[in-house]
């Protein structure tokens, strides 16, 4: 299966993302026991999970607010009537043989998520900028089977039965593998900013299901869809949509039809396979659920939860690119965990050398924080030390080099002393006394007058020796840009 690249340009590629957020409260969303992954199988259950005749649903509020707080951040609208819905079908994991879930009255509405995809192929211009919410609805998780290795029967365990989740469904606007790794890196960081998931995909925390279709440029519809699941990184998302990119092309290239199936993702092999066919018409039967009844959310709680809302990442982002000056790259790594981009928001706070403290945070900082397994919060060093260590270097008196692998640590064994007191300690003053450069400028130039020969008839690059050499005699200490300014002016 290759396709040229005149094959797949006939197409349009067309992805909906589906994605479900389990949402962190202490208890269920419909029962008191605990909502935590793993656990022995069947321990965080209780009448109201297994649904047990007799026993009623009770809605935890707490759910709602997380719901409202990512509608907030995606710009959706509120449903303040809302209410749930039963979804009949049969399935072990699902205790009650139906879910309660939102079908008519979802929670939010329409909305988008600010996406920059790394799309080097296309210009600046034809990138998209953001991914369209078609709703965010509320519902319970199912619990799960497990296939245990060379046993012919599974095992249910029903810990994740009534596990809340938020489902986000954007519109069928992506046509890029990229955007929708753009956009799931975007979900991720606001329900970790919102701290209403960790956004673990490994464990199943944040799922997605990715629905692809082509269809020619010009064709007035939509090619008919298939339902890939079980990726469980952003990474293998993208690389299951590449997949069904090339082989739903190939297909009709062969004349045959798309049919409408779920598949599943092989991570082995980057391919996807048919796991069940869909019917066109899935009958779940759903209905208002009678044992809830519908919610009315105030204008007063919703103006509360406005006010609790957090700085979200896309804001950081374009303070930093705004107010700081910061390029692309910066952003993206100063902003992927909220206290790494308050922490360098504050740290701004302390210094007019913006760009200057986003390389020591991502750099020293960072390298201090993995060797030492701590936390941002945990970080021993003030934001005046910080300050006084970048102006040090922005004001050329100290090398960065010098700053970051000797005052930097030597501040970390001794928090109490004074960065400038240290490099003096140290020794680590660059020379920037232009009378003594320019006098081992000119020791330099009259030792080697061959060499100085051979530069003036055009070998430029002998420079790089001269300087090697003031360096030397200078133990390391020249100001480097004002050496080289005395060795061109000695030397023309
Ligand atoms: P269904 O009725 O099968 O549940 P929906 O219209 O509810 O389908 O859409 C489910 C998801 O599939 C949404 O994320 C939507 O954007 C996406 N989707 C719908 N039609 C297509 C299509 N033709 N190609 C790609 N994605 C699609
Ligand atoms: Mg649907």
């Amino acid at each position: 299966m290759k396709l040229d690249k005149n094959t797949r340009s006939k197409y349009q590629l067309v992805i909906g993302l589906e994605v479900h957020v389990q949402l962190q409260s202490k208890s269920k969303i419909f029962a008191a026991d605990l909502n935590q992954y793993g656990g022995e199988p069947n321990t965080h259950i209780s009448p109201i999970s297994l649904a047990h005749p007799g026993t009623l649903p009770l809605l935890n509020r707490k759910v709602v607010e997380y719901a409202i707080k990512m509608g907030l951040a995606c710009h959706c609208q509120i449903t303040q009537q809302t209410y749930f819905d039963r979804k009949n079908y049969f399935y072990p994991d699902l205790p009650k043989g139906y879910q309660i879930t939102q079908d008519k009255t979802p929670i939010c509405r329409g909305g988008k998520v600010p996406i920059r995809p790394n799309q080097p192929a296309l210009q600046p211009e034809d990138r998209s900028t953001e991914v369209l919410i078609h709703h965010i609805h509320l519902e319970e998780d199912a619990g799960k089977l497990v296939h245990l290795a060379g046993e012919s029967e599974s095992q249910v365990d029903f810990n994740r039965a009534g596990t809340p989740l938020i489902e986000i469904v954007t519109e069928p606007c992506m046509h890029y593998p990229e955007e929708a790794y753009a956009v799931l890196t975007e979900i991720r960081k606001l329900i970790r900013y919102l701290d209403i998931c960790d956004g673990n995909m490994e464990e199943g925390s944040m799922r997605c299901d990715a629905n692809v279709s082509v269809k020619l440029h010009d064709a007035p519809e939509l090619g008919r869809k298939v339902e890939v699941k079980n990726m469980n990184s952003i990474r293998n998302v993208q690389r299951a949509i590449e997949h069904e990119w090339d082989r739903q092309i190939w297909l009709i290239e062969q004349g045959e039809s798309i049919v409408s199936e779920t598949r599943t993702f092989d991570a082995a092999t980057g391919t996807t396979a048919a796991m069940r066919y869909k019917e066109e018409l899935n009958d779940y039967r759903y209905f208002p659920e009678p044992d809830l009844s519908p919610m009315d959310i105030s204008d007063k709680w919703l103006e509360q939860i406005q006010a609790s809302m957090p700085s979200l990442p896309y804001e950081l982002e374009n303070k930093f690119s705004e107010q700081y000056g910061l390029p692309e790259h910066d952003l993206d790594v100063l902003t992927d965990s909220k206290e790494v981009a308050l922490f360098y928001d504050t740290f701004c706070q302390h210094t007019t050398y913006y760009k200057a403290a986003a390389n020591w945070v991502m750099g020293p900082i960072k390298s201090f924080l993995n060797d030492s397994g701590k936390s941002i919060t945990e970080f021993p060093l003030t934001y005046q030390q910080l300050s006084e260590l970048t102006e040090l270097v922005a004001s050329d008196r100290v090398s960065f080099a010098a700053a970051s692998q000797k005052i930097f640590p030597a501040l970390l064994d001794n928090p109490e002393v004074s960065p400038t007191t240290l490099a003096e300690k140290l020794n680590l003053f660059q020379e920037s006394n232009t009378d003594s450069l320019q006098t081992l400028v000119n020791e330099v130039v009259a030792d080697f007058p061959d060499k100085v020969t051979a530069y003036r008839k055009g070998k430029k690059g002998l420079l790089g020796m001269f300087m090697g050499e003031v360096m030397k005699r200078s133990q390391g200490k020249a100001n480097p840009k004002i050496a080289n300014e005395l060795l061109r002016k000695a030397l023309s």
